[in-house]
This record gives C-alpha cells, sequence and structure tokens, in this order.
C-alpha cells in the first residue's frame, strides 16, 4: 500500500462520517507524498501527520430565543487547527449544513490558504448548524449574542480572529463583535469583515470575488491570454459571487449565471453591472431568492434545482471560465466532463472544495487552467489579515491601496503555485503548486518549533 492509501485508512477509522475532511486530506496527501518522497526529513518528523489532527476542537451549546419566546438549541464550533505561523485564523459559517466533519475540512483547508497568502496567519474555522434564513435582525442577533457568550474565552487578537463565510456576513460580525466588546470590555480587532465606523477594511467584502478573477487573470496570462470576451458561468450569489461578477466585468468578461440553492438564472445577455445592482438589493437588502431575477429581466431563464438529477445543469451551458462560488462539491466528475465539452477552460474556484475528487482529476487530464480554493479564494482571508495589520497600526488604508496590494497577493500566489509545481514535477498543475507551496512553509516553521 502507499502512503497515501495507508494514512487515509488511519484517517477514515480516526474520524468516522466525516466524508469532507477525508476528502480534503486525500487531496492535499497526494501532493505531500511527492514532497516526502525527495525530503525524508518531514516524513520522519510526521509533519503532516501532526497537521491533519487539530491543535483544539472547541465544541458548545447555543441557546437561545425567537420572537414568539419558543427557545431552540444550536451547536457551535471553532476548529482551531494550526498556529505555527500565526494566530488561528478563519471564518464562522452558520448554515443547517453545518458538522464537525465539514469545519474540519474548512480548517484543514484554511491552514494551506493562509500560509500561501505570505501572511502570517495560522488556519481556523468555526460555526453552527443555525440558519439565519427566515429569520427576524432580533433573532439573529440574540443567537449571535448567545454564540459569543462562550466563543468569547477562546479568542482574541493574538490567539484566534475568526471572520464571516456562507450565513455570516456583515451584519453578523456587527452583532458578534459587539457581544464580544460587552463581555471583554476592550475594543481590539477579534474579528476581521468589520464595519468601516468600527475597525473593518475597505475591500474585504469585495476580496475573495476579487482575488478569485485576479488569479483567474493571471492564469490566463500563461497563455498570452485575458478575461475581455470570455463568458463566464459564475454559481451562488452571495458575498463572494457577486464581487466575482463585479471584478469579471471591469476585466471585460461576460458573466452569464448566478444562483442560489433553490435554482440558477441565465442571462444570455450578460449580468452587466446594473443588473448585479438589482441582484445584491435582493439577496444583501431584501434577503430574497435569485428566482426573483426573472421576474426583473424577463430575458432570463430560471431553471429550479432538480434533486433527481445527477448533475448541475448550470455547468453545462458554453462558456470559456467557470467561477464556482456557492458551496462545497457543486461539481462533480459529470459536471466537470460536461464543463470541459462547453468549452471551459479556466476554472477559479470562489468557493472552498466546490470540486469532488474525480471533477478534480478530469480538469488535471485535460490540462485546463484549474486554479483550486485554496490559492484561488486566498484573498478574502489576505485581506482579513491585512485588516489585523490597519487594526494594530489603528490607521486605515485606502481603497486603492488594499486593492493594490490584494492585487499583488494574488499574483504572487499564482507565482508560488507556477514554481513549486515545476519544482516537483508537475508544471501547471496548480493543485500540487498549491498544496505544496502551503504545506513548506506551515512545515518548515513546525520543525522550528519543535515537538508541541
Ligand atoms: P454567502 O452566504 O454570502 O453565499 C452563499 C451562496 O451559496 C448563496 O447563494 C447560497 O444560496 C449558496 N449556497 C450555500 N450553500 C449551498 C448549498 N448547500 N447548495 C447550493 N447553494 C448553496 O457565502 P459566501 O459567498 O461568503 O461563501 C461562498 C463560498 O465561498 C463558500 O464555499 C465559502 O466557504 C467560500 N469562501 C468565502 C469567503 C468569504 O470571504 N466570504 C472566503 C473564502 C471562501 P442560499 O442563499 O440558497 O443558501
Amino acid at each position: 500500500m502507499g502512503y497515501v492509501d495507508e494514512l487515509m485508512e488511519v484517517v477514515k477509522a480516526k474520524n468516522p462520517s466525516e466524508i469532507e475532511f477525508h476528502q480534503a486530506v486525500e487531496e492535499v496527501a497526494e501532493s505531500v507524498a511527492l514532497v516526502y518522497d525527495r525530503h525524508p526529513e518531514y516524513r520522519n518528523a510526521k509533519v503532516f501527520e501532526r497537521i491533519i489532527e487539530p491543535e483544539r476542537v472547541l465544541m458548545f451549546r447555543v441557546p437561545w430565543m425567537d420572537d414568539q419566546g419558543e427557545i431552540h438549541v444550536n451547536r457551535g464550533f471553532r476548529i482551531e487547527m494550526n498556529s505555527a505561523i500565526g494566530p488561528y485564523k478563519g471564518g464562522l459559517r452558520f448554515h443547517p449544513s453545518v458538522n464537525l466533519g465539514i469545519l474540519k475540512f474548512l480548517a484543514f483547508e484554511q491552514v494551506f490558504k493562509n500560509s500561501l497568502t505570505s501572511l502570517p496567519m495560522g488556519g481556523g474555522k468555526g460555526g453552527s448548524d443555525f440558519d439565519p434564513k427566515g429569520k427576524s435582525d432580533n433573532e439573529v442577533m440574540r443567537f449571535c449574542q448567545s454564540f459569543m457568550n462562550e466563543l468569547f474565552r477562546h479568542i482574541g487578537p493574538n490567539t484566534d480572529v475568526p471572520a464571516g463565510d456562507i450565513g455570516v456576513g456583515g451584519r453578523e460580525i456587527g452583532f458578534l463583535f459587539g457581544q464580544y466588546k460587552k463581555l471583554r470590555n476592550e475594543f481590539t480587532g477579534v474579528l476581521t469583515g468589520k464595519g468601516l465606523n468600527w475597525g473593518g477594511s475597505l475591500i474585504r467584502p469585495e476580496a475573495t470575488g476579487y482575488g478569485a478573477v485576479y488569479l483567474a487573470a493571471e492564469m490566463l496570462t500563461t497563455r498570452n491570454e485575458t478575461l475581455e470576451g470570455k463568458i463566464c458561468l459564475v454559481s451562488g450569489s452571495g458575498n463572494v459571487a457577486q464581487y466575482t461578477v463585479e471584478k469579471i466585468l471591469e476585466l471585460g468578461g461576460k458573466p452569464v449565471t448566478l444562483s442560489d440553492s433553490s435554482g440558477y438564472v441565465y442571462d444570455e445577455e450578460g449580468i452587466d453591472r446594473d443588473k448585479l445592482k438589482f441582484v445584491m438589493d435582493l439577496k444583501n437588502v431584501r434577503r430574497g431568492r435569485i428566482k426573483e431575477y426573472v421576474d426583473q429581466y424577463k430575458n432570463a431563464v430560471y431553471t429550479p434545482v432538480d434533486a433527481s438529477l445527477d448533475y448541475s445543469p448550470l455547468w453545462n451551458n458554453k462558456a470559456q471560465c467557470a467561477f464556482p462560488s456557492a458551496t462545497q462539491n457543486e461539481i462533480n466528475e459529470k459536471d466537470a466532463k460536461n464543463l470541459l465539452n462547453n468549452g471551459v477552460y479556466v476554472v477559479s474556484e470562489g468557493a472552498n472544495m466546490p470540486t469532488t475528487i474525480e471533477g478534480v482529476k478530469q480538469f488535471l487530464e485535460a490540462g485546463i487552467l484549474y486554479g483550486p480554493g485554496k490559492a484561488a479564494n486566498a484573498g478574502g482571508v489576505a485581506v482579513s489579515g491585512l485588516e489585523m495589520s490597519q487594526n494594530s497600526m489603528r490607521l486605515p488604508w485606502t481603497r486603492e491601496e488594499v486593492d493594490e496590494r490584494l492585487h499583488i497577493i494574488m499574483k504572487n500566489i499564482h507565482k508560488t503555485c507556477v514554481e513549486v509545481a515545476e519544482r516537483f514535477g508537475t508544471p501547471g498543475n496548480y493543485v500540487n503548486g498549491a498544496n505544496i507551496g502551503g504545506f513548506l512553509k506551515v512545515a518548515d516553521s513546525m520543525l522550528d518549533q519543535g515537538l508541541v
């Protein structure tokens, strides 16, 4: 049995039913095996075996009362995965699907992603199985306060700095920050994604989507091409999807789709700035569903989710680029084949692990420009890192300054991926480039710091 199979047997036995975590570990293990072959010092120190075990897992009760006076009990989590290169850093996800395995996969991915940004941030992730959909602002506030009533004792600006993710945007970060400040009696950069008036950074809301498009543009330069005129499929319609569309438009591309968990819209004429403004209002203010897009724009077509299908029709449209920006495993093997058959040769993952292992194999075998989430969506946490810097200095940077830094970070991530992939004998393979590039810095730091 090879290294990866042996390792995965142990991982599965030790972490039963955490299927997303198994998937994330297996994908990175394939890359780390290349490192272990050349550098036995990492193998002997069992560095990867240490990385896959969280430094700490917190799980707690979150009781709250709805507007009718009924009591609900949710489960809260924080996974403090790795602090070798900085305080734990990573988002909070509020979604009914949240469980230990999903958050461990996200925390694990975060370790490598944060390392790739070149900023001093360890990896963490947290959240709850709470569903903010359909809840009033007061209910969301009471939930966030109850969540923070426990989380506050485990986090801090030099210990663990959470941010947003699915279901956690500016509104939730505000309620969480307010409660932290009340409990600790200190005003500090303990969360990122804060409002501009109270310590937030310009460009943080935009950063993940912008970054995913910057990476796509960078990948295209290796073929002397740009995004100009390219048709782009985008999934999701939340934070990442919205700013992905905005940056695609800025760079001359044509986004034609958006989705939510109920279905997707296809707009052959392209989703332009006005239409994007409508979507932002629909999703961020009115908190409506994406199907309302076709009530406003009659030429667009809405296709509801059909659970009996074994593929997603969104990925079966003609295009050159795809930006999955909703959730994990939204592109399976069949979807990947459909994308390739429809002419897609650039995939930049705004979402975390949106492609299954079989789907990734399709992209790698086809030799397309495939930017995995760890690299492609690192812009979000990178600007979170810049928010931490501004909080420490107590000095805000301008929009242009932050965007410029984000752009440089994404270019450097691209460069690291290309160079490392080549160094380890797999040129053009951004999966190996991102996994190994992220791994080496963390691994070397762990070796420096001894067996802790
Ligand atoms: P949002 O909550 O703002 O938006 C999520 C979008 O994805 C919504 O349109 C939502 O639809 C859809 N979605 C969520 N879950 C599912 C599901 N199970 N099936 C189908 N659609 C779903 O989240 P973000 O935009 O912040 O996050 C999107 C992705 O990007 C996630 O994978 C996240 O981990 C990743 N990411 C986010 C970063 C950030 O800075 N925000 C940073 C790096 C990665 P609906 O409203 O119907 O649920």
